[in-house]
């Protein structure tokens, strides 16, 4: 059996991002994946138009079933929607101290949509920061969870906040050409990546490339590595991404 990646995310219909962007993207990092459905969204490329979050004993429960049955080496968080399941997540964790965990802080959707009340996320999220393998915030999400407006204090915030590596996604800055990510390993600038900035939006590139460095470090990469892996292979899904509607939002090819 392959090493597994139980993902902790949200449905979205429309097959871009959430759950069905984390199994395609695990797939196809060679790993297994499995999931605790966090809620079911009502969206398409285009917009969200509402969701409704699971229960926390549900959540919990759909979590402990495939424990001791899989052979999971790594949990992935994507959509958590409630501060119950965030609190259920910590709880999780907290048992499974063996488990890497890399954290994908979602407040809201590349369209802008709600999932979640933003405010309440951020001060919960508090609590599974620590717990973390890595994070994967946007510059969106890391000026929200730190509440630090430069870049560089912000990052250093999170690693006060409990942090033990994080990977700062650029794609929402103001760089015309490019997009710069950058790896920081206990407070520590460890390396970065630039790529062309491809024409459009997309739908699920986040969760997609937090799941294949899930999946990569399930298979054993170290943290750089997985890394490097998933940049290039997200690059390259992106590139063949389809357009639903000329107004939609762009659907990575993930196979
Ligand atoms: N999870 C779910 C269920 C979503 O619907 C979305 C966005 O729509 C996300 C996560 C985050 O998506 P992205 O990878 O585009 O940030």
């Amino acid at each position: 059996m392959r090493p597994t990646v139980l993902c902790f995310s949200g449905l979205d219909p429309s097959g871009g991002a959430g759950l069905q962007a984390d199994i395609e993207a695990i797939g196809q990092s060679g790993a297994h994946a499995a999931i605790a459905c966090t809620a079911l969204t009502i969206q398409n490329s285009q917009q969200v138009f509402g969701f409704e979050a699971t229960s926390k004993e549900l959540l919990l429960a759909q979590a402990h079933a495939v424990v001791g049955d899989l052979p999971i080496q790594c949990v992935k968080s994507g959509m958590l929607g409630t501060t119950d399941n965030i609190a259920a997540l910590a709880e999780f964790l907290r048992e499974h101290p063996e488990y890497r965990y890399v954290l994908d802080p979602v407040l809201v959707a590349n369209s802008g949509g709600s999932l979640g009340d933003q405010a309440t996320l951020v001060k919960a999220f508090v609590e599974l920061i620590p717990l973390a393998t890595m994070l994967t915030p946007n510059t969106v999400e890391l000026r929200a969870l730190t509440g630090e407006q430069d870049l560089e204090a912000a990052t250093q915030k999170l690693f006060a906040m409990g942090a033990k590596a994080v990977l700062v996604k650029g794609g929402h800055e103001d760089t015309a050409d490019y997009i710069r990510n950058a790896l920081y390993i206990d407070g520590e600038f460890v390396s970065e990546s630039h790529c062309p900035r491809l024409a459009g939006e997309y739908h699920g590139s986040g969760c997609s490339l937090a799941s294949f460095i899930a999946g990569r470090l399930a298979m054993g990469d170290e943290l750089k590595i997985a890394v490097q892996h998933a940049e290039t292979w997200l690059f390259g899904v992106l590139k063949q991404a389809e357009t639903p509607v000329p107004n939609g939002q762009k659907i990575p090819k993930r196979f």
